[in-house]
């Protein structure tokens, strides 16, 4: 219908103003009625312009520049219609003519300024003939205007066409680099450079590129080529712990990138002349052309330079500000506004890399989570020794979210001590400290010295630690990880102690609590020596992966607790024989192969049959309880307590000669001479013990007389009188023993 009707008015349109010329009488009915025709033409293709997309659309693919030049039509036989009215040939109208013949050969293709030019004189000349004024005589003057207005028409025409013939050559060069590089692909494999224009060779850098910076360094030289200017600067927006911030991610300068700032810098919004933090905040480009203020404040820059021009553009995806380009010169008013357009056509090909890097980021941690989780599982069901799986879990954590501090507390609700089963990781520790930390801090430190704190051995839940803190917590019912994410910040002070050596290296520390349904199984610590370095992502798959690791570690506990049963002695707490002769086994095997010395130390309790036959067994057992635990309390961890018999003990010290295993001995007796084991009847009851020592190489390189000989010394001690140490090289006759008093 509409294929009619605007054709139509056109054509009624033009028939009665032609009939208007035939009698040109301003109060003439043709005259409304062209006029009207006009105003309905002129409103209907006003109304389907603004109103009707969809007609607009499909009549600018049919006729893309006729519907231009429609409205150039409509306008000549209106600026017509008004010369007509004031005075045909002598209206003061006529000017209007070059007007809008100039205005058409500005902004408008060379051939519509003819056909305009053309239409012009057309319909003059038509009207001076229909209305009989036609002059032949008068050639110079319709000549004159028709070469003038031709003239005009012309030389703004071919200016204004070199002009935009520059800007389309740009344009064209840009959409070329726009189809060479719509593959952009930084992280392909494929780096092949197939074309040797320099628009390709600039595309493919981008898509050769192997890493982020690559590809941006690439984006950014193909920017050079299009915009001049000083320096450019991509900031882009990236997470760093709880915040969003501004981060340096490719730079390029004129002066050899000198006073740039380093790749990774964040952008500090106080340091850049409000004009990029402007540009964030408002998502629209900022330009300052005339800088009275050095522009030593950049963000960019490490020192002030005379920088007078700034234009910066956002770059924005899905509504997000993901990042800014910066653009400056040493000069003023140096960028125009088709500067911010060009730069403008840029931003599709970041978001481009962006949006590649992150998702193969996302695959790749995707995949590297899957194959953690799976590896973690097996690590997990692997075994049901506690040490074994931390060691492995905390490899494999390790892969996903690295760090320089892990360490695993068992709590022991029995007694409120806790203690370290597992640390790894490369910080080294110094200070003592009152906190949690603190205290692992000072543990970890006096391994291997002379301090008595060691690895294994429980220390107590100091009031005002973090694992006091969780424990807390926990028995409230609301368990939950703490995670420090700046150590160095004032508001980690509190809780750890910052004047230990630990969190003095440590920026960031996150500790979970471990947690069963009724159990508090202990806490999982995990450092960095850098602030902010555990994400979101890693902070929730650690969530999931301790629930897991607190079930493993409950099962493996109630494991090393039953397999504990059956090698101690029950009365004690000590190993028991069967153990004891095993861990020998062990022991000598690596003496075998690496020899260093070894001690053995047999000890007897003197008269102990009086004992029992006075005060009974049970009075008997306090006894050897009691013997147990002051040879526990003097043993250090790598030396191995068993109850050997009835009431003997036997202790093997790794890394001992016999003078050390003398000095036990001795420390053992004189501290047992002066214990109260019990109350009894008629009086106090102490007992004293007799001790043999042997030891390897000294004694013998034959381990397997080593309990012989240690025996052998023990009969000794009895025989020279009792509660005393005897070695066995100081053994007379040097005869193993045979039969006892
Ligand atoms: P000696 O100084 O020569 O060692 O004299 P003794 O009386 O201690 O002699 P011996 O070592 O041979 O004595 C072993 C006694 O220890 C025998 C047994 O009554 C007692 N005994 C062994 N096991 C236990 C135990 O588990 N409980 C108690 N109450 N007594 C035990
Ligand atoms: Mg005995
Ligand atoms: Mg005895």
């Amino acid at each position: 219908m509409r294929k009619i009707i605007l054709p139509g008015l056109v054509l009624y349109t033009l028939s009665s103003g032609l009939g208007l010329f035939l009698n040109p009488d301003p109060s003439n009915l043709l005259l409304t009625v062209w006029l009207s025709g006009y105003l309905l033409l002129a409103l209907s293709v006003a109304y389907a312009s603004l109103f009707n997309q969809a007609f607009t659309q499909e009549a600018y693919q049919r006729f893309p520049l006729f519907s231009v030049f429609y409205f150039i039509v409509l306008g000549v036989i209106l600026l017509n219609f008004f010369v007509q009215l004031t005075g045909g040939a002598r209206s003061t109208l006529w000017p209007g003519y070059f007007l809008f013949a100039v205005m058409v050969a500005a902004f408008l293709p060379v051939w519509q300024a003819y056909a305009t030019t053309s239409l012009i004189l057309a319909i003059e000349a038509a009207n001076l003939f229909m209305s009989g004024q036609w002059n032949t005589e008068k050639w110079p003057v319709y000549a004159g205007f028709a070469l003038s207005l031709f003239g005009v028409s012309a030389i703004i025409s071919h200016i204004m066409h070199r002009t935009r013939g520059e800007r389309k050559q740009a344009e064209d060069k840009l959409e070329k680099l726009i189809e060479h590089a719509d593959a952009i692909n930084p992280l392909a494999d494929n780096d092949t450079i197939e074309a040797l224009t320099e628009e390709n060779q600039l595309a493919s850098n981008v898509k050769a590129a192997r890493t982020r910076e690559d590809a941006f360094a690439g984006l950014i030289d193909m920017i050079y080529e299009f915009v001049p200017a000083h320096a450019y600067a991509l900031f882009l927006k990236e997470r760093i712990g709880e915040g969003d911030a501004f981060v340096l991610r490719a730079r390029r300068s004129d002066s050899d990138g000198l006073y740039l700032a380093p790749i990774g810098e964040v952008l500090k919004p106080e340091q850049d002349n409000g004009v990029i933090s402007g540009c964030i905040k408002y998502r629209q480009p900022q330009y300052l052309s005339n800088m009275e203020q050095t522009a030593g404040t950049l963000g960019y820059y490490t020192r002030r330079l005379p920088v007078k021009s700034v234009l910066v553009i956002p770059i924005v995806h899905n509504g997000n500000n993901i990042g800014v380009l910066a653009v400056d010169s040493l000069e003023g008013g140096a960028f125009s506004l088709e500067t911010q357009d060009l730069l403008a056509r840029f931003t599709p090909f970041f978001i481009q890399i962006i949006e590649k890097i992150r998702g193969s980021q996302e695959l790749n941690l995707r995949a590297t989570t899957f194959a953690a989780m799976h590896e973690i599982s097996t690590v997990l069901n692997s075994s049901l020794e506690l040490d074994h799986i931390l060691e492995r879990l905390a490899k494999e954590i390790n892969v996903l979210v690295p760090h320089e501090f892990c360490v695993f507390v068992q709590y022991d609700d029995k007694n409120r001590t806790i203690a370290i089963v597992h640390q790894s990781g490369s910080v080294t520790f110094t200070g003592p400290s009152r906190s949690l930390v603190g205290k692992i801090t000072s543990v970890v430190k006096s391994l291997g010295s002379e301090n008595t704190v060691e690895e294994d051995k429980p220390f107590p839940v100091e009031q005002g630690s973090l694992i006091n803190q969780m424990l807390g917590q926990w028995e409230q019912g609301q368990s939950a990880p703490y995670h420090f994410f700046d150590l160095h910040e004032r508001d980690a002070v509190g809780l750890l102690d910052t004047t230990s050596g630990l969190t003095q290296q440590l920026r960031s520390l996150s500790c979970w609590p471990l947690v069963t349904g009724e159990k508090f199984i202990g806490v999982f610590f995990l450092g960095s020596l850098r602030a902010h370095a555990f994400s979101d992502f890693h902070r929730n798959f650690l969530d999931t992966l301790t629930n897991q690791v607190a079930l493993v570690m409950d099962n493996a506990i109630l494991h090393q607790q039953i397999s504990n049963l059956a090698r101690t002695d029950g009365l004690t707490g000590l190993l028991n024989h069967r153990t004891f002769m095993e861990k020998l086994a062990e022991e000598y095997k690596r003496l075998n192969r690496e020899p260093r010395p070894f001690s053995i130390l047999l000890m007897d309790i003197d008269k102990f049959k009086n004992v029992n036959d006075k005060y009974g067994h049970p009075v008997g057992d306090v006894a050897i309880k009691a013997v147990a635990k002051v040879m526990k309390d003097a043993a250090r961890s790598s030396d191995f307590v068993a109850r050997y018999g009835g009431e003997e003990f036997a202790v093997g010290m790794v890394d001992t000669d016999c003078k050390g295993a003398e000095q036990m001995g001795e420390r053992i007796r004189k501290v047992l001479e002066k214990t109260l084991v019990t109350r009894v009847f008629d009086g106090e009851l102490r007992v004293t013990v007799s001790i043999g020592v042997s030891s390897f190489p000294l004694d013998t390189k034959n381990t397997a007389d080593l309990v012989t000989m240690a025996d052998t010394a023990l009969y000794q001690a009895k025989r020279s009188g009792r509660n005393r140490v005897c070695l066995y090289r100081d053994v007379q006759d040097r005869e193993p023993a045979a039969t006892k008093p």
